[in-house]
């Protein structure tokens, strides 16, 4: 049996699924899902992560998180947070480069989300620390202060698509035709959660929507609201995101996304303003990853580096600089959006 099999048998039991039922089953079925069997990360596999381009990036994300934890009085425990923190790279980086900040680690309560048993043990390798703890939801977040980061985490939540058709919206849905995967769209219908989008659309238009999105923004903030903390939130994406922007990746390359379900990536640009609408908290403005990289230093943090290197080395890190800054890289199509508590700063490299 393969994933196409179970969806195949799924329809044909139940009808057409939804595009977030699709995604669901491609990424976290337990046994052919696509995180659930792979290590998907780097060139041998589909996409490169920025924490995965250069240890910089985490670098100066722990950095900044330190520096809100000082900020705010340097609280005694509080949980350091990531969410589906992938090979566990990012966190190995925080951790080592704020083991300088007195008092910061010994305090933190590392707490790691992931959904995938697979990945959960490829990180227990990755990420030591004295208080570590997996998750493999954000239910039972600890009441404390919280510092937590997501980078290309919100993405891979399962979307729903929807067609304006009127006053009212056709859902995208994946039957099964001649024996092959194959969307279409179901009835016109009510939906009260696009309510909003009534006003900035057209017929045609095609709107996207996560319900997963907002509980988990919800939990969160609500500890940073009341303990405080912050959080830091990478990801493709923009303000109200419109029009399709599902897609597939293999081998660094995009695919169709029906051909062979669970061996692809599956995303979709992250709608920066359902975050900020679902938030307990105060936010920033969002903000391209280049600029906000820039405001943190990492050029002067690159160049330190670069003393050290020469040759093959020196040209890799480079390239990696430019490939996390440049616009015409990862500098603007990946944005971040801090949260933080009301009564606080924001975090450092963003503002309100
Ligand atoms: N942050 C990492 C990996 C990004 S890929 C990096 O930057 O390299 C997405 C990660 O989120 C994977 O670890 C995946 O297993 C995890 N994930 C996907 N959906 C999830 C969910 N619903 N709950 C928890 N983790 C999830």
């Amino acid at each position: 049996m393969s994933l196409r099999d179970h969806i195949v048998a799924r329809v044909a039991a139940d009808g057409p699924i939804t595009l977030a039922d699709y995604m669901h089953d491609c990424l976290l079925h337990p046994t052919f899902g696509y995180y659930a069997t792979r290590d998907p990360f780097g060139a041998a596999g589909d996409f490169v992560t920025a924490p995965e381009i250069s240890q910089m990036f985490g670098e100066l994300i722990g950095l900044c998180l330190a520096q809100c934890w000082i900020e705010q009085g340097r609280p005694t425990a509080f949980t350091l947070a990531e969410l589906g923190p992938g090979r566990g790279t990012l966190m190995a980086d925080i951790l080592r480069a704020t083991a300088s900040v007195p008092g910061f680690t010994d305090a933190a309560h590392v707490l790691m989300i992931e959904a995938s048993a697979h990945l959960a043990a490829l990180q227990q390798r990755t990420v030591t620390h004295p208080r570590i703890t997996w998750r493999s939801t954000v239910d039972d977040l600890p009441h404390a202060p919280l510092f937590l980061v997501a980078n290309e985490f919100f993405d891979a939540l399962p979307a729903h698509q929807f067609q304006r058709d009127g006053k009212r919206w056709r859902e995208r849905q994946i039957g099964v035709k001649n024996g092959a995967l194959s969307p279409g769209l179901g009835p016109a219908l009510v939906q009260r959660m696009l309510d909003h989008r009534l006003d900035d659309t057209q017929d045609g238009d095609i709107v996207e929507y996560t319900p997963g999105l907002a509980p988990i923004v919800e939990t969160i903030t609500d500890r940073i609201a009341s303990y405080g903390g912050a959080a830091l939130i990478f990801d493709y994406g923009d303000w109200r995101s419109l029009g399709d922007t599902f897609q597939a990746m293999q081998a660094h390359a995009p695919v169709d996304p029906f051909a062979e379900p669970g061996s692809a990536d599956l995303t979709t640009h992250v709608d920066f303003e359902a975050v900020t609408r679902a938030a307990k908290c105060a936010f920033t403005r969002l903000t391209p990853q280049g600029v906000f990289l820039e405001r943190l230093g990492i050029t002067q943090r690159a160049n330190a580096l670069a003393q050290h290197l020469k040759g093959d080395a020196l040209q890799a890190h480079i390239d990696a600089h430019r490939r996390l800054t440049h616009p015409d890289e990862m500098g603007n199509l990946f944005k971040v959006l801090g949260l933080f508590p009301p009564n606080a700063a924001p975090p450092p490299g963003l503002d309100i």
